[in-house]
């Protein structure tokens, strides 16, 4: 797989590139809780209702910060200001460092030579293993009684983002990717991600310790540089 030609499909803004070595990632800057990601997700993976593979966390929800609702600062948060409602898209990022993959007894989960994070359905035996590991509440249990880890091999099958890897095949941004008024989901190499959040001034609102999850030590530099 190749980086998007530029005479491919065209691409929303928030994505630089597709194919091997991209990393989805969100402006939560942008972010204005829409919904419209989640739906686009739904409809192009058909997924059950309860099943879903992107969540949108919102915090101090209808309060309004220096710059109004869903418009807060980064900077802001992490000096524990009120920040105003801010909105995180939650998905898979199909991290460098994933914590999923080390935990998983069966090698269900595999970080591809490509960077998409990959789940083998047939491997899976529901331990719910991956749902612990991983920050980011990515693993989903649609089949699962309650949602919780319960005995050995009872959790149902795991399911997650894929990246919209067969899109991307394709030359297409991810589905959220591209539904997103606002390009507040980001697709593209780390130092492409970077380079977008510091033109829009947008923070990458992650920890270190979770930014070298996602990128990995050196990727995670391209951040740390631009803070
Ligand atoms: S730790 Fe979570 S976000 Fe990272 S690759 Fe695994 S499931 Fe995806
Ligand atoms: S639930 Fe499935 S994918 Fe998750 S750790 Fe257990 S076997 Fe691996």
């Amino acid at each position: 797989m190749t980086q998007q030609e530029p005479s491919g499909p065209m691409l929303s803004q928030g994505v630089m590139s597709t194919g091997e070595g991209m990393r989805i990632f969100p402006d939560v800057e942008a972010c204005i809780d829409c919904g419209g990601c989640v739906v686009a997700c739904k409809r192009t993976w058909d997924r059950e209702v309860q099943n879903q593979r992107i969540d949108i966390t919102t915090m101090a929800e209808g309060t309004a910060g220096p710059q109004g609702e869903n418009a807060s600062k980064t900077d802001r948060l992490v000096a524990g200001e009120n920040p105003g409602e801010t909105s995180l898209p939650m998905q898979c990022y199909h991290c460098e460092n994933a914590p999923c993959v080390s935990v998983c007894p069966t090698n269900a989960l595999q970080k591809e030579d490509d960077g998409f994070v990959t789940v083998t359905e047939d491997l899976c035996v529901g331990c719910q293993y991956c749902l612990s590991a991983c920050p980011f509440g990515a693993p989903q249990f649609p089949d699962s009684n309650d949602g919780t880890a319960q005995i050995f091999g009872t959790g149902g099958i795991m399911d997650k983002c894929t990246g919209c890897r067969p899109r991307q095949e394709a030359g297409k941004g991810p589905a959220c990717a591209e539904e997103c008024a606002t390009n507040a989901i980001l697709v593209g190499s780390a130092g492409e991600i970077a380079d977008e959040l510091e033109k829009r001034g947008s923070g990458s609102f992650f920890n270190d310790e979770a930014m070298e999850i996602i990128f990995g030590a050196d990727d995670a530099q391209h951040f740390q540089d631009n803070e």
